[in-house]
């Protein structure tokens, strides 16, 4: 979330910055081990490098790559709360040699390319597969698209954690929209939109009864795919998006030790990568796109706590949050027998965290009141019951570029935001907005700021 909109808004948040960014646990010919990553990064990171790669190179080679990275976010960032640049305009401005590597070649070549070792090719991959399924070498390059987007925020892509929990995020925009005047209304399910160019009906409902709302714009967040229903097409579930991660939070009495010896409290501070080499990668999206839950489950944690302990309240201090997040497990996988490979693919994940672990993970589960062990799974199926993004996509859809495409129509406002839909009055504020797809903030201010240019 761009820090510009958090100030225009006022908004009462505080987003706490990790003091590490990832620990990548390996074992080698029976010696176990952890690439660091620190942020910002020290000596111990380039050490780390030396202690898995034998040399200088690769920590080298890591270095340019993420100064490439850094130049492409430099240029790209400063737009998102602009109407759209063309990618011609922006490549003009990116080294040719970058625009190439990031932008228009898949990224698993210039991986490839540029780094050797197995290990550190899969850490920097796995932010181009997060919510992605695709194989790194995929012509679309929606895993581009995909890496783009874990790099760009703010001009250097750290992620944050905000403080008291994504509530306090959603309380922190409550408040900002009361206190301009809007009226929030939840528990209420939109049943259809009938739209002109000037103007739009809403039914909805509350769960007891009808209403019907008139409006000159409508700003709708739910998904491209619902949207167009609600529009009165028909559903078309061939183009339904389709997620891929396995979700699975836990709670703990005590963070585990690992093999490597590393304090747990440095390793859970960032992104805990597990079989994310990019062998593994790659083989798992085979797996999964010949139908299997992947023999070995790729996935990463985070520990939120460990950067914000308040979300867990009056809680002893060695308690903590897992949220574990497993890519290549599209929901085709759980069609057939939901729940066995819910279950499958769960142990497997739970087997890749086990074997850099000298406590296995099930002993340091807190219990509920029923004895019961604090974990709860979510395949693709469960998120979108739970929270209606379809097929459990948590994109709504793949990423677009941020940019528009050098001959797009840009006659509108909507179109120069990037947040039309086919009807003038209509108009996407959300993750399926073209900057959409995370919790940005930058589909809304896009939406609205479209709304300002055509009045
Ligand atoms: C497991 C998971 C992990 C994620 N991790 C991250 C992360 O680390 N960082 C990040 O930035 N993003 C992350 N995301 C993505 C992020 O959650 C979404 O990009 C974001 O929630 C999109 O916000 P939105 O308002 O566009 O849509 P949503 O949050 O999907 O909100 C749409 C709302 O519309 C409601 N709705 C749907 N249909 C109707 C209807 N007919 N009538 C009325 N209401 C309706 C839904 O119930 C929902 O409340 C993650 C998502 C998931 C699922």
């Amino acid at each position: 979330m761009p820090q510009q909109l958090v100030t225009d808004l006022g908004l009462d948040l505080r987003l706490a910055s990790r003091s590490v960014a990832s620990y990548t646990p390996w074992i080698r010919d029976g010696r176990a081990g952890g690439l660091l990553v620190e942020r910002p990064e020290r000596g111990e990171t380039g050490d780390s490098f030396r202690a898995l790669t034998g040399g200088d190179e690769e920590y080298d080679a890591w270095q340019r790559f993420y100064a490439d990275v850094a130049g492409l976010a430099e240029v790209v960032a400063p737009t998102l709360l602009d109407p759209l640049p063309t990618e011609r305009t922006l490549r003009d401005a990116v080294d040719p040699q970058v625009w190439r590597d990031l932008v228009t070649r898949p990224i698993g070549e210039t991986i490839e390319e540029r780094f050797s070792d197995d290990t550190v090719r899969g850490v920097v991959a796995t932010d181009a597969l997060i919510g992605t399924f695709a194989s790194l070498r995929d012509p679309s390059l929606v895993q581009n698209r995909c890496f783009l987007y874990h790099l760009i925020g703010n001009g250097t892509g750290e992620w944050r954690v905000p403080v008291g929990g994504m509530g306090a995020v959603t309380d922190a925009l409550a408040r900002a929209a009361v206190s301009a005047g809007a009226e929030i209304v939840t528990g209420a399910g939109v049943s259809g939109i009938r739209a002109s160019d000037d103007g739009a009906e809403v039914n909805w409902h509350d769960g007891g009864q009808d209403h019907v709302v008139t409006a000159r714009h409508v700003l709708s967040n739910v998904a491209p795919w619902v949207l167009r229903i609600l529009l009165g097409e028909t559903e078309e579930p061939d183009s339904k998006p389709q997620g891929s991660q396995l979700k699975i939070n836990l709670l703990l009495d005590r963070l585990p030790r690992l093999k490597s010896g590393v304090e747990p409290e440095l390793a859970f501070a960032g992104t805990l990568h597990l079989a994310e080499d990019y062998s593994q990668l790659e083989a798992a999206y085979a797996d999964a796109a010949a139908g299997r839950v992947p023999s070995v489950m790729p996935g990463e944690i985070y520990c939120h706590t460990l950067t914000d302990h308040s979300i867990l309240g009056e809680a002893p201090p060695d308690m903590h949050t897992l949220t574990y997040f497993g890519v290549h497990t599209p929901a085709a996988l759980f069609e057939r027998d939901p729940e066995g490979a819910k279950q499958l693919a769960v142990e497997r994940a739970l087997a890749a965290l086990d074997e850099h672990l000298v406590d296995p993970i099930a002993s340091c589960l807190a219990t509920d009141a029923a004895g019961r062990p604090c974990l709860e799974a979510k395949i693709p199926q469960d998120i979108e019951r739970d929270l209606a993004m379809p097929g459990g996509h948590i994109f709504h859809g793949d990423l677009e570029w941020p940019w528009a495409p050098n001959r797009a129509r840009l006659d509108t406002p909507a179109q120069q935001w990037g947040v039309q839909t086919d009807v003038a009055s209509v108009l996407v504020c959300g993750s399926g907005a073209r900057r959409g797809g995370a919790v940005s903030g930058l589909g809304g201010h896009n939406a609205a700021q479209a709304v300002l240019a055509s009045r």
